[in-house]
């Protein structure tokens, strides 16, 4: 028997038009990209994006068409999204972080056919239009004054891209489960993978993101999502903030200490959001100038672990509560969040900040559970670690064009429907989750696992070490044997000795690098983690003195 209720599609249009209905004079303000602080309302970008709507359906696009924004987060970027969404095209967020040849091999797999960019990325665009195949028409985000003046055909300014179209346009009226958004993987292993969120999932994600132990948000707070929409939207912020009411903060290019704390500051910002390096340029600002966060009251952080220092600067020194998260583009991309429970609460301070420095519980609309390799389930004990799988109605089932199949459906899941986060993880009697390395990065040693962050977050704390990596290291006894490499604090020379002696007692025995070695410079990857693909191929023919001895 079904319900008798009415028949209602979990579009994402629906936020928009909810946020004119409800708040249509709430403020949404940006750093523009041309320099300055522009305001308008979620009125105004309501209307606005029913423009972009019909330009783009004048250009000939359709429902199910990809529509590509290259851009920062910014009022103009938020327009063009829901403009393209709520006519059923494919709003394509294109990182450009990326190398512009792998920007262009990403275009031509997603077959986009307008591309949305910021003056800034104009160099970009002028040097891979050439070989984009599919892109008719590139929309200069700004007005005809501030046009880049370039060598590219077709490029127009988005201002008169929508001046003289109707501000109302039909928005929705198809299925929720549509394709709704595009995003790429950063494709650290082979070619990037296509995500395809759909309005359901979007929109279920964006409810769950804003329940009150997640980021909890209404139409008090000021949101500043640092966190890029092409980062995963926003980490679903520029879904929660309209659906909710915040007024939205939009930091546009300038994502630096000064930059960010202006705006926390003259915007009176309560709630901000991204990656741990962010908040150390911030951290660092805020000591330099001795300044304080007078609005500022939780602060997400997410995309790496929290470093402790990051973790009590914000809750001790300023007084702003951190909520950890943890989470994947596949998920849309939020999987656990750090809140406390009332147990937490009551525990002491440093195991609070133990807890906190965990990635968190699973936020209702996740499943997850920890495996080995022949998919049996690990206890919740904190300690057994395992392959951390997922499931839920925001988490992938397929890549764009069926990459990375494991089935014949062409679905990318575990035989029992499960994603494979790639993760390694514990999860204690609680239920916080705690990452302990990449499943890539794991060490395997006699059949055994050995976590690689485990013991480098220790070695870290070793006299004159800046930075360490631990690689797993072929052996003929124990198939692979942890090497443990370091890069020292300028003038100091660390030695094994000593490193291995201030190791003793923090791991278990057989956890101990087999052996130690110092390198100038630790490479880091393009979103300033370790690089350790780099480091295995720089020690690839490295022979571990253990491994000599069992020859
Ligand atoms: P993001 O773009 O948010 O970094 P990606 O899909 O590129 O998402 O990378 C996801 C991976 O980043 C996760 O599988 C995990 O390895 C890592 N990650 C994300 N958040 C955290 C966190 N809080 N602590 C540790 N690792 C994290």
């Amino acid at each position: 028997m079904l319900g008798l209720m009415q028949d209602w599609q979990l579009t994402v249009d629906k936020i928009l038009d909810h946020a004119n209905a409800s708040f249509p004079r709430r403020e949404v303000v940006t750093r523009s990209v041309e320099g300055p602080i522009s305001r308008t309302t979620y009125g105004n970008i309501y209307r606005r994006a029913k423009q972009v709507s019909n330009a783009l359906r004048e250009r000939g696009i359709k429902p199910g068409d990809r529509v590509a924004t290259l851009a920062w987060n910014t009022e103009r970027h938020l327009e063009a999204w829901y403009g393209a969404m709520g006519m059923g095209a494919v709003l394509h967020t294109v990182n450009p972080r990326l190398f512009p040849d792998q920007i262009a091999w990403i275009i031509n797999h997603a077959e986009d056919k307008i591309l949305f960019f910021d003056t800034t990325f104009a160099p970009i665009i002028e040097k891979i239009a050439p070989q984009l195949k599919t892109v008719t028409t590139y929309v200069a985000l700004t007005d005809r004054d501030h046009l880049p003046k370039g060598t590219v055909p077709h490029f127009v300014a988005y201002e008169d891209f929508i001046h003289g179209h109707a501000q109302d346009a039909q928005w929705g009226g198809f299925d929720e489960n549509t394709a709704c958004g595009l995003c790429y993987t950063s494709g650290t292993t082979g070619d990037p993978k296509g995500v395809l969120y759909s309005h359901r999932s979007n929109l279920l994600q964006a409810m769950a993101a804003n329940q009150s132990d997640v980021f909890g948000c209404g139409a008090n707070d000021t949101v500043l999502p640092v966190v890029p929409m092409f980062h995963a939207n926003a980490w679903a912020i520029a879904f929660v903030a309209p659906m909710c009411g915040a007024k939205l903060v939009m930091p546009g290019a300038k994502l630096d200490g000064p930059s960010v704390y202006e705006l926390l500051e003259t915007e009176k910002v309560t709630f901000t959001a991204a990656v741990p390096t962010v908040w150390l340029m911030l951290l660092n600002h805020l000591r330099e100038t001795n300044s304080k966060l007078t609005t500022l009251k939780r602060v997400a952080i997410g995309g790496s672990a929290v470093p402790e220092a990051v973790l009590r600067a914000f809750e001790d020194d300023y007084g702003v509560e951190v909520i950890h998260a943890w989470g994947m583009t596949e998920m849309s991309p939020i999987g656990t969040i750090g809140k406390m429970l009332p147990e937490s609460y009551a525990a002491d301070r440093e195991t609070q900040i133990k807890t906190k420095l965990k990635q968190g519980r699973a936020m209702f609309t996740v499943e997850m559970k920890i495996i080995d390799d022949a998919g049996v389930e690990k206890p919740h004990d904190g300690k057994a670690f395992g392959r951390l799988v997922v499931k839920g109605p925001s988490v992938a089932r397929a890549y764009f064009k069926n990459a990375g199949a494991r089935n014949e459906k062409g679905e990318c899941l575990e035989a029992d429907g499960y994603f494979d986060t790639g993760d390694v993880a514990t999860i204690d009697p609680l239920g916080y989750m705690q990452i302990t390395d990449r499943a890539k990065d794991v060490i395997k040693s006699g059949g055994e696992w050995i976590s690689s962050i485990d013991i480098e977050n220790f070695a870290v704390g070793a006299e004159g070490v800046a930075c360490a990596a631990v690689i797993g290291v072929a052996h003929p006894k124990w198939d692979e044997r942890p090497l443990l490499i370091i890069e020292p604090k300028p003038g100091a020379q660390p030695t094994r000795d000593q490193v291995l002696k201030y190791l003793d007692g923090k791991i278990a025995k057989w956890w101990m690098p087999d052996d130690v070695v110092l390198v100038e410079k630790i490479p880091l990857g393009a979103t300033g983690k370790i690089n350790k693909l780099a480091l295995r191929e720089q020690f690839k023919d490295y022979t571990l003195p253990s491994a000599q001895a069992a020859e």
